[in-house]
């Protein structure tokens, strides 16, 4: 019997059959969103309530499988190998560049070479306005309002008091996408990075992000992120400065960067200053992490994780190596908890690694992520499991309460989402606010928050922030 269930979950999983639920639940909304006009809530006619949180994704995360797309992609995806042929000769096979076989990837890939294509059609700035232009319609077929009032509506049915504006809290991480380069071209990459994006911080800028951390006391943790934080050339300065500063500083891997020539002694680099690293996995198996991040990703993740694990990460209090999952495809990480005793098992297990955390994303429906739904026909179903799943516990620990973004050539952000949707904090008469109008991130703390209807991607499930 217990087989028995496990294969309807699966099932179920396998056909994203959210929809069927979905759909009973689907007027419940409509009468939501319907209220929105005149910015009141009124309780709906009857009708049927479900469970949520209703994703119930099963923690096998190994047995998770794309389906077709309800409508055919124009083109094939290519094929990626992902028999996974044990640790026998594993340095071996993960020596050398992943970045050929990334850049040979990109230029085999349909959806890669349709965005490259319409980028260069469309441009940048246009191609993000169509792609909320996407995201909008889903919202207005579900009769959703905007994500501020859809929160003021939430919070004043469950408490009765209606909150005002979304609020900073004291900033308490400055997080610096350093660059857009990277060695991969993940397929769900919210940034847009791979080898093709040169965008680097310069030294300069550097420097200045450096001396706002010193004049911001709240703030203890400075949070290092890309692209490949660890292939931009201010990387060790930034790392080293933060620690000089007393500050925690995280660096969020992706693993195979640490095995690039020239790499090296990165990990050493990593544990010398007691780097918190927080690295992408988003699955212990071979076949489902080369889907979502590449051929050859899984080899080079699996050594990498054993060569930190080496020299403490994972094992050792000072040295903190946690993980991070997201789904491959349209719907909402399994619970936390649950998930990291699975992944703690199978990395035991099969391979020997050692890990402390493992923290659940939500793919953000935003750049490569809303392409890869628009082309499977999924963006509607998405948003909808999005905002069904509303979570208003997630409010309080938002990210762009407590965080401040910094690019790399020293815009400020709310959050690093915002910066890919080129929404640029707006200081007085609202100029677009960069690292040199500031010299501490308290002078941050009146700038008005700017969400849009990609905000429902924090506040699902478990939230993603
Ligand atoms: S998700 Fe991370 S590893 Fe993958 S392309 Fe983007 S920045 Fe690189
Ligand atoms: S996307 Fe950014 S601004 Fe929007 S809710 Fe999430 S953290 Fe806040």
């Amino acid at each position: 019997m217990g087989l028995l269930i496990r294969f309807v979950n699966r099932t179920a999983y396998l056909r994203y059959g959210y929809l069927n639920r979905f759909k009973r639940t689907l007027g419940n909304f409509r009468s939501i969103g319907s209220t929105v006009k005149d910015d009141t809530v009124k309780e709906s006619s009857p009708a049927p309530k479900p469970d949520l949180p209703d994703y119930n994704t099963p923690i096998d995360v190994d047995s998770h499988k794309l389906t077709r797309p309800k409508s055919r992609p124009r083109t094939v995806a290519p094929s990626v190998s992902g028999k996974w042929i044990g640790l026998d000769a594993l340095a071996e096979r993960t020596k050398g560049s992943l970045i050929p076989d990334t850049l040979k990837e990109m230029e085999n890939d349909p959806d890669f070479k349709l965005t490259a294509e319409k980028l260069k059609k469309l441009g940048q700035k246009q191609m993000t306005k169509e792609e909320r232009k996407k995201r909008q319609r889903a919202l207005d077929d579900l009769g959703v309002p905007n994500f501020v009032q859809f929160w003021k509506q939430m919070a004043e049915k469950k408490t009765g008091v209606r909150p005002s504006t979304l609020t900073r809290k004291h900033c308490e991480q400055m997080q610096i996408n350093i660059g857009l380069y990277c060695n991969q071209a993940c397929n769900h990459c919210h940034v847009e990075s791979s080898p093709k994006r040169k965008e680097m911080m310069d030294h300069k800028t550097a420097v200045k992000c450096m001396e706002i951390l010193e004049n911001s006391p709240s703030v203890t943790i400075l949070d290092l992120t890309g692209g490949a934080p660890e292939l931009n050339a201010e990387f060790r300065y930034l790392a080293a400065r933060g620690k000089e500063l007393g500050r925690d500083v995280i660096v969020r891997s992706n693993l195979t960067s640490l095995l690039e020539p020239g790499q090296e002694d990165t990990a050493q680099f990593f544990a010398d200053n007691k780097l918190h690293v927080i690295a992408s996995l988003p699955c212990y198996s071979a076949k489902n992490v080369n889907m979502q991040r590449g051929k050859g990703v899984f080899d080079k993740s699996i050594h990498a994780l054993l060569v930190l694990n080496s020299m403490g990460y994972g094992r050792e209090e000072e040295l903190q190596l946690d993980l991070v999952y997201n789904p491959l495809g349209g719907f909402l990480p399994p619970p936390q908890v649950p998930l990291a005793e699975k992944y703690k098992e199978e990395l035991l297990e099969h391979f020997g690694i050692e890990f402390n955390k493992l923290f659940t994303m939500t793919n953000m429906p935003i750049k490569r992520f809303v392409d890869f739904l628009y082309r499977r026909n999924e963006l509607k179903d998405y948003m909808e499991l999005l905002v069904r799943n509303y979570n208003l516990d997630t409010i309080d620990g938002l990210m762009c309460r407590n965080l401040m973004n910094i690019n790399w050539n020293g815009q400020i952000y709310d959050c690093d989402f915002n910066q890919q949707l080129d929404l640029q904090c707006r200081g007085e008469s609202q100029k677009s606010l960069t690292v040199w109008d500031i010299s501490s991130l308290d002078e941050m703390a009146d700038v008005k928050i700017r969400t849009d209807n990609h905000c429902f991607g924090c506040t699902a499930g478990m939230g993603s922030s």
